[in-house]
């Protein structure tokens, strides 16, 4: 359906035409020396300077990594913003719907209850695989977005491939994968990459990025949030059509990067090595923290994973989290949630972290042995 995409059709009627902000620095990019354009203070140098709008060099240099062309990438205040201005920019509010996978990310709910558009929920299989006809069938004309979130955040699983792009191909709307965790996850039996051989990990999992510059209704998410350590400065990548793009930055606040994520951004991409000892210390933890709770009577079922948590069911999962919880470790309970009765999430830590965990689990078992 790609071919016959008309982005401009698809986006709200309000923001077809929209006149952007212009700033000063949007309206001058010469090498001048002396800035009187803005109303800044011209003390306190270097933060008396409005960012760049564009954030080029950030933008240039996260291109490269991930093989794109700046034009198919915005940057936001974390991947939520990327989130909300897909709404804002798609999304008629009572009268437009999307379409979420669930369980899935709650920001997706989240920003389409207060955009006030309509969220169908589609739900996983129980072996948490993706139901393609299920989402086709949910899909209407006055459908804007799916989201499709890969590895899932919390059933750990990733989604294949060939039903993602099943859906991509068949459908007349946006299709937004979110990729928060695609650096943990793993192709099984594709061989190993020198950089990582000696973890014995298989290599990355395909990202849908490459398909990016072909498929005209296809968005990737991605995040400085996860495998790059970087949370705090809040760092959002969205990957889409330059079409799509652009609408998205006449929308966004003009200066929505700041200069301190910016700068911190600059300095952490460009070591890649970091990143990757992190995320193979993170794999080999997993696997650990894995075979670990796989030992306690009260485990039922650790769900296999390829992302930097894992999904446990437990005989008691309130019970546990409180007793983690006295002993100050925070795990995220998620047994109200469809599919996921029973479970709780727990993210991977450090080494030591996780012996704390385990310890702590280990009394807990014996104490329940006990009764
Ligand atoms: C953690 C997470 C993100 C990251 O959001 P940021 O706003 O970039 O920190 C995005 N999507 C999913 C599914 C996540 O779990």
């Amino acid at each position: 359906m790609d071919e016959t995409l008309n982005i401009r059709q698809l986006v709200r009627e309000n923001i077809r035409d929209l006149v952007p902000y212009s700033s000063a620095r949007d309206e001058y990019s010469g090498s001048a020396s002396v800035f009187l354009d803005a109303n800044e203070n011209p003390h306190n140098i270097p933060l008396n300077r409005y960012p760049d709008p564009r954030q080029i060099e950030v933008k240039k240099m996260i291109a490269r990594i991930k093989g794109q062309q700046v034009e198919n990438l915005f940057l936001g205040n974390g991947s939520d913003e990327g989130i909300d201005l897909l709404f804002r920019v798609l999304c008629e509010p009572g009268i437009d719907n999307v379409i979420t996978v669930d369980p899935t990310y709650g920001m997706y709910g989240v920003c389409a209850g207060i955009n006030n558009v309509e969220q169908r929920s589609v739900l996983l299989r129980t072996d948490f695989t993706l139901d393609a006809d299920a989402v086709l069938k949910a899909v209407d004309d006055r459908t804007k977005m799916i989201f499709l979130c890969s590895p899932n955040n919390p059933t750990s699983n990733s989604l294949d491939r060939e039903v993602v792009m099943r859906i991509i191909r068949e459908v007349n709307c946006m299709v937004v994968v979110d990729e928060a965790y695609i650096d943990f996850s793993r192709e099984e039996g594709t061989g190993f990459p020198s950089s990582t051989k000696s973890t014995g990990f298989p290599r990355l999992t395909k990202s849908m990025l490459s398909h990016v510059p072909e498929k005209k209704n296809l968005v990737v998410l991605q995040t400085l949030s996860k495998a790059w350590g970087l949370a705090g400065i809040r760092l959002g990548m969205v990957f889409a059509h330059e079409e799509l793009i652009g609408y998205l930055s006449n929308v966004k606040y003009p200066y929505n990067i700041n200069s301190l994520t910016m700068e911190s951004a600059l300095k952490s991409l460009a070591d890649q090595s970091l990143r990757e000892n992190w995320v193979n210390q993170i794999l080999v933890e997993r696997r650990k923290l894995n075979e670990r709770l796989k030992s306690f009577a009260f485990v039922k079922r650790i769900f296999p994973s390829d992302a930097n948590f894992l999904l446990v069911k437990m005989e008691d999962p309130s019970d546990v989290y409180e007793f983690l919880m006295n002993r100050g470790i925070i795990v995220r309970d998620r047994s109200s949630v469809p599919l996921c009765e029973g479970c709780l999430r727990i993210t991977v830590g450090t080494e030591a972290e996780n012996l704390q965990l385990c310890d702590a689990l280990d009394t807990y078992n014996q104490t329940k042995d006990n009764v």
